[in-house]
């Protein structure tokens, strides 16, 4: 038999050493529950980042996956497929923007975002080609490419990977008295993420999206939301920009787009921004393939038809309460919207997530001091009542 041991042996024997895992190897998953080889049984509360707002093996995105299988999986773009066309309105309705550009991973999504700006920067806003500006925010989290990275404020992120990409100015979250002064007559974009997730569940300060927004506005300069982590309706709305009635310019979205089967990436825009884009300028060979679009497609006619944000809203209320009436000194600050809530401590949070898993609840501490608790939105009462026994008996 392949034990867990085993299994993580090997992992590290074999595999560059760019994460480090906690030791559950998840043998079988559906829902918010997994089994290890051992036959271990744990609830997932962190959903792969939020890739799996619609747990694991939803039985209807799979089904649309088999069914997809016994036709056509892969076309590239250089031919057309049936079904790219209603993954580009399903989108279209969700967002209520009306084009499209789908790519694979969320970082990939962030790349295009840029490209896009820096392109209509200098096709639209009439900046010199080479001189565009995009302000970011300090404690972002966008992925892992050279670009992406050459936004990031974390120096473990970026420490002996350059040189990096130019174009970027850094201001504090939520700071927007820096962003008004950030603003050139070059700046082509501001990329916010709604809420920072990596950087430990931060909420910005009430006003901010909107401020931020308006000032984007008046100043000819793109609002890119990176709601990659917040969309798809893990923070109790569909999109986390509707907290404050946002419509950013363009949203950057992925991870449960892919219904927890595919990854599944876009930029979601309207014509007038995404029209700069002509054949040849860019493009992925499986972005928009027929699988990825099957599953998206079910994926967000669950979401809508089954009221995934109403979901995401009460049960959150419902396990923050619960999680409010812990009682530990440890704690700080208990934060977050809908089903993406923080736990940050006084200290390091490694141990008592040790604790956790040890009780049968899978989380993972972010920038040390926080844990997440994202579980998959279709988790039930009762599930988080039994998970709440086990929280209680690591951290409370
Ligand atoms: N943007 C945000 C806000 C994210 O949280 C992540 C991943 O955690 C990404 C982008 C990158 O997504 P991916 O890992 O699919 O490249």
């Amino acid at each position: 038999m392949k034990t867990s041991e085993k299994i993580i042996e090997k992992t590290e024997k074999y595999g560059a050493h760019n994460y480090h895992s906690k030791e559950v190897v998840f043998e079988y998953a559906t829902g918010a529950r997994v089994t290890d080889p051992e036959g271990r049984k744990y609830f997932d509360m962190l959903s792969a980042y939020s890739a799996l707002n619609f747990g694991h093996l939803h039985p209807e995105i799979v089904a649309a996956a088999k069914e997809q299988l016994d036709k056509v999986t892969l076309t590239s773009r250089a031919f057309h497929n049936e079904l790219l066309c209603d993954f580009y309105e399903s989108l279209c309705k969700l967002t209520g923007k009306n084009m499209v550009l789908p790519m694979n991973t969320g970082a990939e999504a962030v790349e295009t975002s840029l490209k896009t700006a820096r392109r209509w920067g200098a096709f639209v806003k009439g900046v010199e080609d080479g001189k565009q500006e995009i302000i970011v925010c300090n404690n972002n989290f966008h992925g892992r490419t050279i670009t992406v990275i050459s936004m990031s404020s974390d120096p473990s992120c970026r420490k002996g990977f350059g040189p990096f990409t130019p174009g970027f100015v850094n201001i504090d979250y939520g700071n927007i008295e820096q962003l008004k002064a950030a603003i050139t007559p070059n700046t082509v974009a501001f990329l916010v993420e709604p809420i920072q997730g990596e950087a430990g569940i931060i909420v910005p300060p009430e006003g901010f999206l909107k401020a931020a927004s308006e000032i984007c506005k008046e100043n000819n300069v793109l609002l890119i939301a990176d709601e990659v982590q917040t969309g798809f309706a893990r923070t109790g709305k569909m999109f986390a920009c509707e907290w404050e009635g946002v419509e950013p310019d363009i949203y950057v979205l992925g991870k449960a787009l892919g219904g927890g089967v595919m990854p599944v990436s876009a930029v979601v825009s309207d014509s007038s921004i995404l029209g700069v884009y002509e054949p040849g300028s860019h493009g992925s060979t499986f972005g928009g393939n027929p699988l990825a679009c099957a599953v998206s497609i079910k994926a967000m006619e669950i979401l809508v038809r089954d009221n995934y944000p109403k979901m995401a809203l009460e049960k959150g209320a419902y396990f923050m309460d619960k999680l409010k009436e812990l009682k530990n000194p440890d704690i700080l600050e208990i934060r977050g919207r809908g089903l993406l809530i923080g736990v940050e401590f006084k200290v390091p949070a490694a141990p008592y997530v040790k604790a956790l898993i040890a009780n049968g609840v899978l989380a993972k501490e972010t920038h040390e001091m926080t844990i997440r608790f994202a579980p998959p939105i279709t988790i039930s009462y009762e599930e988080i009542d039994l998970a709440m026994e086990a929280i209680r008996k690591a951290i409370g």
